[in-house]
């Protein structure tokens, strides 16, 4: 039999914070529990957030915790062949569009659009007004013969439609009780799946490298709820396998906010340094000390 295969995928743009902590003990518990395998991805394709002494760091808290994964552990910025491989695969079937809009671009037709209340993705950025789309093949071609680099976007309506509709996925929780969940990607309207300054995206990287690991069992924030919708149809469309998904809560601070490098949140670096016991602190997050 084959055994169950779970990850924590960190993005080494600073580091962990308590909230991470959990992620990470909740995916080795629910593994172990299980009989399955541990896996640390780094999920560093962000070329200007991304800093190789934060995956050192990373990788530091997470045995300081007490974890143990499985090496070599998967870089994605050392795997964009297969990344590109994926778009080209989109973009031979007509499922992803050049996009050579900027953010003020995207902003000001968005507004025009819209003529209300902007109309934002789940991570609240503004919804693609779709400019692009519909833009002449022969002209983008010149553009990008010229040295334009475009973003290239899932033609997300094109997508459903091959794809035969939304497809659910399934969700699995602490119980281990699955349940099948409608998607709505068309929320996301239509998502860059490759960047301009780096050739993937978060959405694409993570549904190859998911496969590419063979992970059968995603565990992570609610915050990621709403893209797994995405991801669900990106597997479709790519013929990959879907894994099971659990969305755990977040770890909020004290004034209820979701804790984030960027709050400047104590990190596990931090905690160590004023003399914090990883013991305690697995204890804090509900996992045995
Ligand atoms: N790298 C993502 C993050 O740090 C997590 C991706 C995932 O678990 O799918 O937020």
């Amino acid at each position: 039999m084959t055994r169950p295969v779970f990850r924590f995928a960190p993005s080494p743009n600073g580091r962990l914070h308590l909230g991470h902590a959990y992620s990470a003990l909740l995916n080795d518990h629910m593994a172990r529990r299980a009989g399955g395998r541990f896996l640390v991805r780094i999920e560093d394709i962000d070329p200007h957030r991304s800093k190789p002494e934060f995956t050192r760091g990373i990788l530091e808290d997470l045995a300081w915790l007490g974890l143990r994964w499985e090496e070599p552990v998967r870089l994605q910025s050392r795997h964009l062949a297969d990344y590109g491989r994926a778009v080209r695969g989109l973009r031979e079937r007509g499922l992803v569009y050049p996009c050579f809009c900027s953010r003020g671009d995207i902003r000001r037709d968005a507004a025009a659009l819209a003529g209300g209340p902007m109309p934002r993705d789940p991570d609240g950025s503004p919804l693609y007004p779709g400019t692009c789309r519909h833009g002449d093949p022969e002209e983008a071609r010149a553009r990008i013969a010229a040295g334009l680099v475009p973003a290239w976007r899932l033609d997300t309506a094109r997508a459903l439609a091959v794809a035969g509709g939304a497809p659910d996925w399934t969700a699995f929780d602490r119980g281990g009780e699955e349940r099948r969940v409608p998607s709505r990607p068309g929320l996301w309207g239509d998502p860059v799946v490759a960047r301009r300054d780096v050739p993937t995206s978060y959405h694409l990287s993570v549904v190859v490298d998911d496969a590419v690991q063979a992970v059968s069992h995603v565990v992570r924030g609610r915050d990621l709820e709403s893209a797994t919708d995405l991801h669900a149809l990106l597997q479709r469309l790519l013929g990959l396998p879907a894994p099971r998904y659990h969305h755990h809560d977040l770890v909020l601070d004290p004034a209820g906010r979701k804790l984030a490098k960027s709050l400047g949140s104590v990190s596990l670096d931090d905690a160590r340094r004023a003399g914090a016991h990883a013991a305690a602190i697995r204890r804090d997050l509900g996992f045995p000390a």
